[in-house]
């Protein structure tokens, strides 16, 4: 290096300086200017007449901090290279920001002899930092205090930015990330197709409601969520010729539980006065089921007794028994006809996604007087969020109902227990599983089977021997299952398991 720096010419040198972007100027060591190539002209505004001779402090505004100046010195007394940024005047009175660097130029003595100065205008490029910076706090700012809850997320679903509101809600689920919960949720709701087609062409989507059961003592709370993706261009030297794009997700929520509330009051008014009706007819239903069944054995024993007279040579007093009985059974079968014309006839209801949290609140929320008089203790575990299950709405409440109201009965029977009441609800990718557990008196290994037959009850009292019956005839019609779980022993534990709505349609 040092031999070919030997051999160029110092016109090069020169002309090389002379032709810099950067204004150059050399002084003596009273900071007095010497040489100022073009740019400096420029940069400053002066000629070369007018800058000869001139001290460099000719260009301090005056506003630079007088410790900068003294650092400035001290660090060329020590024969070091300073390098900082001054706030100059230009000759057309306006302030400028100056990068500045100064080197001391040392001779073989090892004495400065001159000050070689080199500085830039970067006014503008402060500018425009500064100008992203102040809206990067404002976009910042307003994004923290915005009542909605925000959430930015990368490529591989991190949440890159988010803000208060997020922050709160993020605590109030404890361990779970809020965004990847509501983008579980809009996925179970689109689709897995629907949801991959979307993220592959990046399509917004917008108005998704989300609905998260925290349990315990706390309401279900409810958002509308959107989505826009959009793309930013990575900013690394790397990236210069060959720009990469990183997508970004900004998920917006707006928490809607006030007004959902408002609107569930009145649906739950509504609900009570329908589920009051239903139950006048389920159980008009039920005791015309009874009851026709109660004849038909009478019945069916006349029927009987008719045969056998048939078969027998007939006297005259087996003729007029053969008559009265004839007379017994026709009317008895014209009774069976008009009870049977009586029994309320099942609407057939529209299989819908169903959300089982809900159905299983309504049932719960029937009982919530009968459950506080009896002082029975409920334990309600939803999970936070449950896919959809196909079904028909009325008649998968009124199931739950029938469980809820067999629990309370039979931890009514059984007085001398803590009565507790535990819900549970999970799920896997295809099932979605509902576990109701009580504190009463439980189901006989032996009985465990008999107790889904119909008119077979174990109540003392009341009971029409109809619910069970009841609640396996609506699991059955919506493909799924229920099972007593021999292993437990405190009481009663129910599991009741469904297909999800997803798996239904894949079928
Ligand atoms: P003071 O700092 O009080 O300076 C008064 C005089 O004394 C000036 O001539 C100053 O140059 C000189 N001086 C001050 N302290 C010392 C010291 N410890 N040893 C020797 N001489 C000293 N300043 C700018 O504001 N903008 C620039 O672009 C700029 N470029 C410079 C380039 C070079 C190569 C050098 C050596 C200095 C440069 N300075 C620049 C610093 C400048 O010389 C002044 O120190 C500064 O402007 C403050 O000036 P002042 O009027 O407040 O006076």
């Amino acid at each position: 290096m040092a031999s070919s720096r030997n051999i160029l010419p110092p016109q090069l040198f020169y002309e090389a300086v002379e032709q810099s972007h950067v204004a150059i100027s050399i002084t003596d060591l009273k900071a007095n200017i010497l040489y100022a190539n073009p740019a400096f002209q420029r940069v400053t505004g002066y000629n070369s007449s007018e800058i000869q001779g001139e001290n460099e402090s000719f260009l301090s505004d005056k506003h630079t901090p007088r410790p900068m100046y003294n650092e400035l010195w001290e660090c060329l007394h020590q024969q070091k290279t300073w390098s900082g940024i001054l706030l100059n005047r230009h000759k057309d009175g306006s302030r400028y920001l100056a990068e500045v660097s100064i080197a001391p130029m040392i001779d073989e003595q090892g004495e400065t002899v001159y000050y070689l100065g080199m500085h830039r205008n970067i006014t503008e490029m402060h500018r425009l930092a500064q100008q992203v910076k102040n809206q990067k706090a404002v976009i910042e700012s307003v994004v923290d205090s915005a009542p909605v809850v925000i959430a930015l997320l990368d490529d591989r679903s991190e949440v890159v930015l988010n803000n208060q509101e997020y922050k709160k809600l993020a605590r109030d689920l404890q361990a779970k990330e809020p965004a990847n919960v509501f983008l579980e949720v809009i996925k179970n709701t689109l689709g897995a197709t629907r949801w991959e087609e979307c993220h592959a062409a990046k399509t917004h989507f917008e108005n998704q409601e989300v609905r998260l059961d925290l349990g315990g003592r706390h309401p279900p709370r409810f958002f509308v969520c959107s989505g826009t993706w959009f793309e930013e261009h990575e900013d690394g030297a790397d990236d210069f010729f060959q720009p990469r794009k990183r997508d970004y997700l900004l998920l917006v929520a707006n928490e809607i539980t006030q007004l959902k509330r408002q609107q569930e009051e009145v649906r739950m008014n509504a609900l009570r006065a329908l589920l009051a009706e239903g139950e006048l007819v389920d159980r008009m239903r039920e005791t015309l089921e009874g009851a026709i069944h109660e004849l038909q054995v009478p019945i069916n024993l006349i029927t009987a007794a008719l045969g056998v007279l048939e078969r027998r040579a007939a006297d005259a007093q087996d003729k007029a028994l053969y008559e009265a009985l004839q007379q017994a059974s026709n009317s008895g079968h014209r009774a069976l006809d008009k009870l049977r014309h009586c029994v309320p006839m099942e609407v057939n209801e529209a299989m819908v996604p169903l959300n089982l949290n809900e159905l299983m609140r309504d049932a719960l929320s029937v009982f919530t007087e009968r459950l506080l008089s009896e002082g029975i203790v409920v334990d309600w575990h939803p999970a936070l969020v449950l896919p959809t299950v196909l079904g028909q709405m009325k008649r998968l409440r009124n199931m739950f109902k029938q469980l809820v109201s067999n629990a309370i009965d039979s931890m009514g029977e059984n007085r001398n227990k803590n009565r507790e009441l535990r819900i549970f609800t999970q799920h896997t990718e295809d099932t979605v599983t509902v576990t109701i557990e009580d504190s009463g008196h439980g189901i006989p290994e032996h009985l465990r089977f008999r107790v889904f037959e119909p008119f077979f009850t174990t109540k003392k009292r009341g009971g029409t021997g109809m619910g069970l019956a009841t609640v396996q005839e609506i699991v059955n019609s919506h493909a799924g299952s229920i099972n007593v779980d021999p292993q437990y022993t405190e009481g009663c534990r129910f599991i009741v398991q469904f297909p999800t709505a997803n798996q239904r349609i894949n079928r």
